[in-house]
């Protein structure tokens, strides 16, 4: 029987190795059977452009994705990763997905999002959304040195943080009115595949009379973890 696994929320940089080899190990065993492997966003804590691709901690990752030349690896992007280009897919035979994306899985129609779009109690972060998905503030923000688009990374990353020591854990958390309207936008599909929030869990939901499970994947911080769908079942799973 054919199977798909999802994950997200890897957050992968340089200062945290040992998820790198986690993640590696992961690719190495348990993705090798899967038919398909979803990334849903936030696979690297950031990144700059697929000008940095020569790196080597990108380069370990990007070989260890070609190496599953039997599964079929589809890339969303994130709020930290959103740069992530062709180039990147196309190193590691990737195929990148758009956001909100859906499809049907093994028999069920399952929507596949990274899970920022629902927060939209969190003004601040929807209007900064907003602007970095912009084509042109991209192009422009790309036109510059990779020293001078990290630098200001870094300070994005480092204001993130802040804002989030005095945001609440409720505005951080998605919309319940923003989940209803996209599964209604989309006809009511009976699963909702997201991360982000970093909150691991299952919920099941009525929207006006249909029933649909929301699955929120977890982060890869003390651990790693991942959802496994086949024809008969969902389980969210440990790797460590
Ligand atoms: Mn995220």
């Amino acid at each position: 029987m054919t199977h798909s696994l999802f994950i997200s929320d890897l957050h992968l940089c340089q200062t945290r190795p040992h998820i790198t080899r986690l993640f590696l190990t992961f690719l190495q065993h348990q993705a090798r059977a899967a038919q398909s492997l979803y990334i849903l966003g936030d696979l690297f804590e950031y990144w700059a452009g697929d000008d940095d691709l020569d790196d080597e901690h990108h380069q370990q990752v990007v070989n260890a994705l070609r190496a599953l030349s039997e599964v079929k690896i589809y890339l969303m992007h994130g709020n930290r990763d959103l740069l992530l280009g062709e180039k990147f897919a196309h190193a590691c035979h990737a195929t990148l997905l758009p956001d909100p994306m859906l499809l049907d899985l093994h028999g069920r129609t399952t929507l596949l999002t990274h899970g920022d779009l629902l927060c939209t109690d969190d003004v601040d972060y929807q209007a900064f959304r907003k602007q970095v998905h912009d084509p042109l503030w991209q192009q422009a923000f790309l036109a510059q040195p990779l020293t001078e688009r990290k630098s200001q990374i870094a300070g994005y990353r480092n204001r993130s943080e802040q804002e989030k020591s005095y945001k609440s854990e409720a505005i951080m958390d998605v919309n319940a009115e923003a989940v209803a309207g996209m599964l209604r936008q989309y006809q009511y599909p009976s699963l909702l595949i997201h991360g982000h929030t970093h909150r691991m869990g299952r919920h099941a939901m009525n929207i006006e009379g249909h029933a649909c499970e929301r699955i929120v994947l977890g982060d890869w911080y003390d651990s790693g973890s991942y959802l496994r769908i086949d024809n008969e079942e969902c389980r969210m799973l440990v790797w460590n």
